[in-house]
């Protein structure tokens, strides 16, 4: 980076009319929280919780999760932290937790099925993330979500940890925020009836994209036909849009297409609230952000939609950028 996209990393995340948008860091590890401040993200947009499980020697207990969880929100304190629980399984090994082997793991008993199916290893987290809201501000984000009841017996288990936090006087925040993954092509397709259930939406496109074109995002084999610009995602990412603001709830994008610049005017354009991308492209992202309008952001996704190939989106898209950028 040049010491200018630095020095302009701290400003806010505005287009040229005024569009704000908030732009927050991935993360997975406390040594990453320099990072977070240092290129300006305006907080945690998706804390990937895998990590403290990955001991050969046994599952983390409460204590262990709560001491890390809360040294990251005291240090990015005043900015939320959005802690995604457990999704393991699919592309996410850990060694504490022993997997089956299954023919299709990326369908398998992986991340909330997990979780619902292990309440124990489920609620004790959810403690954690729990007391750890009591040293600033927290939301929870619970992945792989596929409907409506999925969340509803979430929501049940963590009640009950809340239950238990009381009785032993632990403090915790009761008006923690709740929200899920849309990285499941059904989640979008009830996305109007999943947005009367939780506070927000955070849009998984790795796996939103491996689920809907029935690409596998780890095998080479394919990679080739792993597609954001392929017409059908785009209507997915608009519809699930749509829907949440139609019920007043914010939407974020955390999946990978939020950090690549070239996609900044897509998602500016259907109105994305939020991005969440690794800390070091932030600057840039910003930047583009501070370079375009909204306006004609919201042209470009209307003329997107109706061309009918990722090919013809993609040329429009790149003609799009090389004129404003
Ligand atoms: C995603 O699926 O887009 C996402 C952000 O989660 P992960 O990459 O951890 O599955
Ligand atoms: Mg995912």
């Amino acid at each position: 980076y040049s010491l200018d996209i630095i020095n302009t990393s701290h400003l806010p995340a505005e287009t040229k009319d005024g569009f704000r948008v908030t732009i927050k860091a991935n993360i997975e590890m406390i040594d990453e929280i320099p990072s977070v401040i240092t290129y300006g993200a305006e907080g945690v947009g998706l804390l990937r919780t895998e990590f403290l499980y990955l001991s050969k020697k046994g599952l983390p207990k409460e204590e262990d999760l709560y001491s890390v969880y809360r040294e990251m929100v005291e240090r990015l304190n005043p900015y939320p932290v959005t802690i995604r629980t457990l999704d393991i399984g699919g592309d996410k090994f850990v060694s504490s937790v022993p997997l089956c082997e299954e023919m299709n793991p990326a369908l398998g008993l992986r991340a909330i099925r997990l979780c619902l199916r292990e309440p124990e290893l489920f609620k004790t987290q959810l403690r954690a993330i729990l007391r750890a809201s009591a040293h600033g501000e927290v939301k929870i984000l619970f992945p792989l979500i596929s409907g409506k009841m999925e969340i509803i017996e979430a929501r049940e288990i963590l009640e009950e940890a809340k239950q238990e936090l009381k009785q032993k006087n632990h403090p915790f925040d009761e008006n923690i925020q709740v929200g899920i993954m849309i990285e499941v092509p059904t989640a979008v397709m009830m996305a109007d009836v999943l947005a009367k259930e939780v506070d927000f939406f955070s849009i998984g496109t790795n796996d939103l994209i491996q689920y809907s074109l029935a690409i596998d995002r780890v095998n080479e084999r394919v990679a080739h036909l792993y597609e954001p610009l392929h017409p059908a995602i785009l209507r997915m990412l608009q519809k699930t849009v749509d829907a949440a603001h139609a019920h007043g709830i914010e939407v974020a994008v955390c999946g990978e297409m939020a950090g690549e610049p070239m996609y900044v005017p897509v998602l500016l354009g259907m109105g994305v609230d939020e991005f969440s991308m690794n800390a070091i492209v932030v600057p840039r992202i910003k930047k583009m952000i501070r370079g375009i309008s909204q306006e004609k952001c919201k042209e470009l996704f209307n003329e997107l939609l109706e061309e009918s190939t990722a090919i013809a989106i993609r040329r429009r898209l790149l003609k799009f950028l090389s004129d404003y950028y």
